[in-house]
C-alpha cells in the first residue's frame, strides 16, 4: 500500500497514529538541524519533519529532496508546535521514520504556488505541472462537480445519456467543419460535428424522447478571445414539448446546480426578455442585467435643431453613467477614441454632462438647456451623471452603445462576477437577412421552427414577410454572455423542405447534405425541443471568471494550438499517401 491517507487528511485527532503518504515536495527547508517538508496531493499539503537526533540517512535522504519529487513517508502524527491555521491540517505534523524516494524531478520551469512565477506561455507548455497547482485543481474540482450534478438532475428526471458518433457529416451550427479524411474512402471526408444537433433529433424520432450528452463539439471559427475550437455541451432534446415545458426543465436544472454547487438561489420563474427589447434597451441579445443603464432612443427629441450629424441619422439613442459626469476632457476624448476604434465601430461620440454648475454638452451650439434637460429627463440622469449618445444605423448603434454600456458598467463596478442575473431571450427572429450574399441565414440553426402563428408569413416569397418570422427559440443568457440555447425544431419533412428553400439550399443539395433527416421525418417524427448550454463557460462563470481556459484541462491557445504536445503539425508523406493526399506549395 502506498499511503495510508491523503495530504490533506490528517488532524489534531489523528495525533499518535503512524501513517504513511505519499505525494510530491513542495517544498523542503532546513532549521536549526530539522529538516521540513510540504508534501502535496491532490487533496491539501502535510507538513513532515526530520528530526536533528533522527538516524543519518534519513536526514540525509530528507535533505536531498527537491522539489516536485515524488516521495513516500512514513511517521507518527503529532501536534505542531507553531500552528498554521491557513491549512486544513495546520494542527499536526508527521515526524518521519522512513522516507521512500518513489521518482525524482527535475528543477520545474516555474513554481507550483497560487501565485506562479511562470508566464502563461511556459504554464501553457507544460500543463501537467499548472495543473498541480490549486487554482487550476479547484476549476477543474467545480467542472466536474458541475457535470455531476447535471447528471444527477437529467437521470432524476428521465433523461437518458446517448453518446452520438464524431465522425460524421456537416451539422449547419454556423461554423466551419473540421474535417477528416476516410483512408478506406480516398477522397472523402467525415466532419467533427459542430453540435449532435441531427442526430438527437435523428433520437426523438427513434423514440428516446428525453436524450442528453456532455458532449465534445468542433467549430473551426476565427479564434477569437477566449473561443475553442474544441469545446464541451450540455445537450439536450426532449420529444413532446413545448416552449415552455423546455424553459421549465431547463431553468429548474440551472437552478439545481446554482444550489447546488454554489449554494445561490436564484428567481422562480427566470425573468424573460424578448430578442427586441434585448436588442432596443440592451443593444445585445445577451444583455447584462445585473444592472441597469439601459439604451434610450432619442432620435425625435435631437432631429430639427440644425446638427446635420443627428438630422441626417436613422437612430440616435443614448445611455446614462451615473456620477460620471466629473470625466475630464481627457478622459472624454479618450472614451472617444474608444468608440472609434473597430471593435466597437462608432463614428463619433456626443457627451452632456449633468455638472453642479449646470447642463453641458459637446453640442452646446446646437441645443438650448431646456433641450438637453429633456434628453437628460428622458433618461432619468441626475446632476453628476454622464450621458453618452451615439448615432446611425439602428441595431449596429444599438450594438454600439450596447458595448459602451458594458464598458461604463465595468468602470463603475457593475459587474461583479459573484452577483449572478440569469434570464431567458425569447422571440428570436427565424432567419437573419445578409446583405453581402443576399440571402437569408437561420438565426438559430435550419432546425428551428417557426412560431406557428407566422406559418403564413414563413411561406411568403416577399423579403419583408419573412423577417417578421419569428422562432420558438431561447437563449439562456448569464451576465452578459450567452450559456446556452435552442429551440423547438421543425418535424415536419414538408416544412423542413420549405426552410432549406428559404436559406437558398437547392432541393438537390438539401437532399444531399440533410436527406436522411428529412427521409427520417417521414417516419413519425414526433414534436420535439432542446437546447445546449455551453459547459465550459457554466464552469467559468460559476467560478467566477471569464476565461474558459482555466476550466479545461488541457486547452488550445488564441491561435488554436496545443503547445504542450505541438498539434497541430505536419503527417508523414507515408499518412499522407495512404490518404491520398497532396498537400498545395505555394
Ligand atoms: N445545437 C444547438 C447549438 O449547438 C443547440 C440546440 O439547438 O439544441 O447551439
Amino acid at each position: 500500500m502506498y499511503r495510508t491517507h491523503t495530504c490533506g487528511e490528517l488532524r489534531i485527532g489523528d495525533t499518535g497514529k503512524t501513517v504513511t503518504l505519499a505525494g510530491w515536495v513542495q517544498k523542503s527547508r532546513k532549521l536549526g538541524g530539522m529538516t521540513f517538508i510540504d508534501l502535496r496531493d491532490r487533496y491539501g499539503i502535510t507538513q513532515l519533519v526530520v528530526e536533528a537526533d533522527a538516524p543519518a540517512d534519513l536526514v540525509e535522504t530528507a535533505t536531498s529532496l527537491g522539489r516536485e519529487y515524488v516521495i513516500q513517508a512514513t511517521g507518527e502524527v503529532v501536534e505542531r508546535q507553531s500552528k498554521n491555521p491557513k491549512m486544513a491540517t495546520g494542527e499536526v505534523e508527521i515526524r518521519l521514520s522512513g522516507i521512500n524516494i518513489l521518482n525524482k524531478s527535475v528543477t520545474p520551469p516555474f513554481t507550483i504556488e497560487d501565485e506562479s512565477d511562470g508566464g502563461e506561455d511556459i504554464r501553457a507548455k507544460y500543463r501537467y505541472l499548472d495543473l498541480r497547482r490549486n487554482p487550476l485543481k479547484e476549476a477543474l474540482t467545480l467542472r466536474h462537480r458541475i457535470a455531476h450534478e447535471t447528471r444527477n438532475y437529467l437521470d432524476s428526471k428521465g433523461f437518458m445519456e446517448i453518446e452520438t458518433p464524431y465522425l460524421i457529416k456537416s451539422t449547419p451550427e454556423g461554423a466551419r467543419d473540421f474535417v477528416v479524411p476516410s483512408r478506406m474512402n480516398p477522397g472523402q471526408f467525415y466532419a467533427l460535428p459542430q453540435s449532435p444537433q441531427t442526430f438527437k433529433q435523428l433520437l426523438m424520432v427513434a423514440g428516446y424522447d428525453r436524450y442528453f450528452q456532455i458532449v465534445r463539439c468542433f467549430r473551426d471559427e476565427d479564434l477569437r478571445a477566449d473561443r475553442q475550437p474544441e469545446f464541451t455541451q450540455i445537450d439536450c432534446e426532449m420529444s413532446f414539448v413545448e416552449q415552455e415545458d423546455v424553459l421549465g426543465m431547463f431553468e429548474g436544472m440551472m437552478r439545481t446546480l446554482f444550489k447546488n454547487v454554489l449554494d445561490v438561489e436564484i428567481p422562480s420563474p427566470l425573468p424573460r426578455m424578448s430578442w427586441f427589447d434585448a436588442m432596443d434597451r440592451y443593444g445585445s441579445d445577451k444583455p447584462d442585467v445585473r444592472f441597469g443603464m439601459e439604451i434610450h432612443e432619442i432620435t425625435a427629441m435631437v432631429q430639427g435643431k440644425g446638427f446635420s450629424v443627428f438630422d441626417s441619422a436613422p437612430y440616435v439613442g443614448a445611455i446614462c453613467a451615473q456620477g460620471c459626469a466629473n470625466y475630464t476632457r481627457k478622459q472624454l476624448d479618450a472614451l472617444t477614441e474608444w468608440v472609434k476604434r473597430p471593435q466597437v465601430g462608432a463614428k463619433g461620440l456626443v457627451y452632456i454632462k449633468m455638472g453642479e454648475d449646470g447642463i453641458k454638452s459637446s453640442v452646446d451650439k446646437f441645443y438650448t438647456p431646456e433641450d438637453l434637460g429633456a434628453i437628460a429627463q428622458n433618461l432619468g440622469a441626475k446632476t453628476g451623471d454622464l450621458i453618452l449618445i451615439l448615432c446611425g444605423d439602428k441595431r449596429k448603434t444599438q450594438n454600439q452603445l450596447g458595448v459602451l454600456r458594458l464598458e461604463m458598467g465595468g468602470r463603475l463596478g457593475l459587474r461583479n462576477p459573484k452577483v449572478f442575473a440569469p434570464l431567458w431571450i425569447v422571440d428570436f427572429p427565424l432567419l437573419e437577412w445578409d446583405d453581402e450574399t443576399q440571402r437569408f441565414y437561420a438565426m438559430h440553426h435550419p432546425f428551428t421552427a417557426p412560431k406557428p402563428e407566422h406559418m403564413d408569413l414563413f411561406y411568403s416569397n416577399k423579403k419583408e414577410d419573412l423577417e417578421q418570422v419569428c422562432a420558438n427559440a431561447y437563449d439562456f443568457v448569464l451576465n452578459g454572455n450567452e450559456l446556452g440555447g435552442g429551440s423547438i425544431r421543425i418535424h415536419d419533412a414538408e416544412v423542413q423542405k420549405r426552410m432549406f428553400e428559404v436559406l437558398g439550399i437547392g432541393a438537390e443539395e438539401a437532399q444531399y447534405k440533410f436527406g436522411f433527416i428529412i427521409n427520417a421525418f417521414q417516419f413519425g417524427a414526433p414534436p420535439h425541443g432542446g437546447l445546449a448550454f455551453g459547459f465550459d463557460r457554466v464552469c467559468a462563470l460559476f467560478g467566477g471568471s471569464d476565461s474558459i481556459r482555466d476550466y479545461i484541462a488541457f486547452p488550445k491557445n488564441n491561435q488554436g494550438r496545443d503547445v504542450m504536445i505541438d498539434s497541430p503539425s505536419e503527417i508523414d508523406q507515408v499518412q499522407l499517401d495512404e490518404l491520398q493526399i497532396d498537400i498545395k506549395k505555394n
